[in-house]
């Protein structure tokens, strides 16, 4: 696949398709509760999409090494799960994290974000990890900047997280993102900021921070999908689309306010 550098046209649906992903973030924020499933989460993001004339970026995902598509709308990834959860009767209970990622196709291109959530109240020391990572989030969209190397996204994320004594996951990252999901380049999140590729405007970006209150090890579970840290510790994902600019990566996928309906 390809790097493409996307007008502004492309930009604009792209960020019409993030704001339905920013939709389907703003309603599951306000519902997140200890006692609901993450099927139930993912239930809501299926009727957020279908309102939206959108499709999930996720659902029937091609599985490598065996595994069955992924047979979620979004992805749903609790305490130690790094990435790549499936949805489905996992209850979740109160002091749990969740990350969710979320990703919609509208008009034939894609936004993807994540994030991830508080169930209840949570240690001070797991709240403290989510505060980091969405940090080292906003670094690196800063770094997302026309004339930039690609490297110093990712020095962006392993520099702010080393200092805050935080796992930076290596063997997953960000990516390319478009009219496919996953398009050129990848976007790893630790590097030199004077290696690879020059940073172009309109260049479109998935950048996603994955941190961990330990190592920074993986291992996939038997499902073929769950990615779990090795050592057990909690994990935090956070992710935006942004359009690389010269004031910065302009974010594709904003927040919006928990809706309240
Ligand atoms: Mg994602
Ligand atoms: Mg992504």
């Amino acid at each position: 696949m390809a790097m493409t550098i996307k007008n502004q046209d492309e930009i604009r649906k792209m960020g019409e398709a993030g704001q339905v992903v920013a939709l389907i973030h703003a309603r599951i924020e306000e519902a997140i509760a200890p006692g609901m499933t993450t099927g139930e989460l993912d239930d809501m993001a299926r009727e957020t999409l279908r309102e939206a004339g959108a499709i999930s970026s996720f659902l029937h995902y091609p599985g490598g090494h065996g595994a069955p598509p992924f047979p979620g709308h979004i992805c749903t990834s609790v305490n130690e799960e790094i990435v790549h959860g499936i949805p489905g009767k996992r209850r979740l209970r109160d002091g749990d994290v969740v990350s969710v990622d979320v990703g919609a196709i509208l008009a034939g291109y894609h936004g993807d974000s994540a994030w991830t959530y508080a169930v209840g109240r949570i240690p001070d020391d797991a709240a403290q990890l989510l505060r980091d990572t969405e940090e080292a989030l906003y670094r690196a969209v800063e770094a997302a900047t026309t004339g930039n190397r690609l490297g110093a996204v990712g020095h962006a994320v392993e520099s702010f997280a080393r200092r805050r004594g935080r796992g930076v996951v290596r063997e997953y990252g960000g990516h390319g993102i478009g009219r496919q999901m996953h398009e050129e380049p990848h976007v790893p999140n630790h590097g030199n900021p004077g290696r690879g590729v020059l940073l172009r405007s309109g260049l479109t970006l998935a950048i996603e921070p994955m941190l961990t209150a330990g190592g920074e090890h993986t291992k996939t579970l038997a499902d073929g999908w769950t990615v779990v840290t090795a050592d057990g510790s909690i994990a935090a994902h956070f992710e935006h689309t942004v359009a690389v600019s010269p004031q910065g990566g302009r974010v594709l996928t904003p927040r919006l306010a928990p809706v309240l309906e």
